[in-house]
């Protein structure tokens, strides 16, 4: 299907290309608009990557980061826009300090939610993806964003919130993106035992099996998107400063992984449509025809 509006809603520019990037690529590819609306930027990001942290790059690191995702969004082939909250960092210690001033966590969500239905009110997705309730990792800003998310996908549809941030826009769908599936990292080091081969994430997968369940049993659309995956690493890597290029995340050979786990996942967290689980497209059950008609008549 083509012609329709699908927006990814991220914490920090990077994030949309490890978690869905691929799916995002696809879906622009077949002709829908995908608009990444990066809610912070990004400003406390440690520089992860040795080669970049030096100067010229440390003392401008605002505008490297808005370089590099520009260039990521270029690759992806999607749409990119700031919403300007600042980064909260990762509190690190016992006990955890507390969060900067200013940051986007400490922003009242009331706020935050009012500048995520301003841009779904313009853009008017039909499908909007984020983060589930512990963010995937728990960053605070992660937790926010889908707090954010969640709030905006209500607030949005409903004329009596926000009457100044727009005309109410009802999005049909909202979808938790699960990167962290130890099934897939299961399969790839039994891949690896079979060719006599160490696996490079071994150390990974043996932590993840005491530490947490997996996140498979929530998974209800699985996208089919491994032609997409050198896109996804290609927008990963053009954030230099984030992305070690050695590390783990490049280890498995990507035909590999387009060979053995050729997918990403997402969990339908909201639904205004009828839709059958399990699902392999984020916009089953949306009246394409209906919205298709819509939208030429708008844009008129
Ligand atoms: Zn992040």
């Amino acid at each position: 299907m083509s012609g329709l509006r699908l927006m990814a809603v991220h914490a920090h520019p990077d994030d949309e290309s490890s978690k869905g990037a691929a799916t995002t690529a696809r879906y622009a590819a077949e002709g829908n608009d995908v608009l990444v609306v990066t809610l912070t930027g990004g400003e406390r990001g440690d520089i992860l990557n040795p080669a970049m942290d030096v100067p010229g790059v440390r003392d401008r690191i605002s505008e490297v980061r808005k370089e590099e995702m520009a260039a990521a969004a270029r690759i992806l082939g999607v749409e990119q826009m700031w919403l300007g909250f600042v980064d909260s960092g990762l509190p690190e210690g016992d006990p955890l300090p507390p969060l900067p001033e200013g940051c986007f966590a400490l922003v009242p969500l009331e706020e935050s939610t009012e500048a995520l239905v301003r841009v779904i009110r313009e853009f008017r997705p039909h499908v909007i993806t984020t983060y589930d309730e512990n963010g995937g990792y728990p960053h605070p800003d992660h937790i926010r964003c889908h707090e954010v998310s969640m709030a905006a996908y209500e607030a949005a549809a409903d004329p009596e919130q926000f009457p100044d941030a727009g005309e109410p826009w009802a999005v049909q769908k909202v979808y938790y993106s699960h990167g962290f599936i130890r099934k897939r990292l299961q399969l790839f080091q039994e891949e690896y035992d079979r060719r006599g081969e160490e696996f490079p994430m071994a150390e990974w997968l043996k932590k993840w099996k005491t530490e947490q369940g997996d996140l498979m049993a929530r998974v209800t659309t699985q996208i089919t998107c491994g032609d997409y995956f050198p896109q996804r690493d290609d927008a990963l890597r053009a954030h230099a400063t984030q992305i070690d290029p050695n590390g783990s995340f490049f280890a498995v050979p990507l035909e590999m992984q387009q060979k053995i786990w050729p997918t990403e996942e997402f969990e339908l967290a909201k639904t205004r449509v009828r839709t059958a689980i399990p699902e392999n497209d984020l916009f089953s059950g949306i009246d394409h025809v209906g919205v298709a008609s819509g939208h030429q008549e708008e844009t008129k």
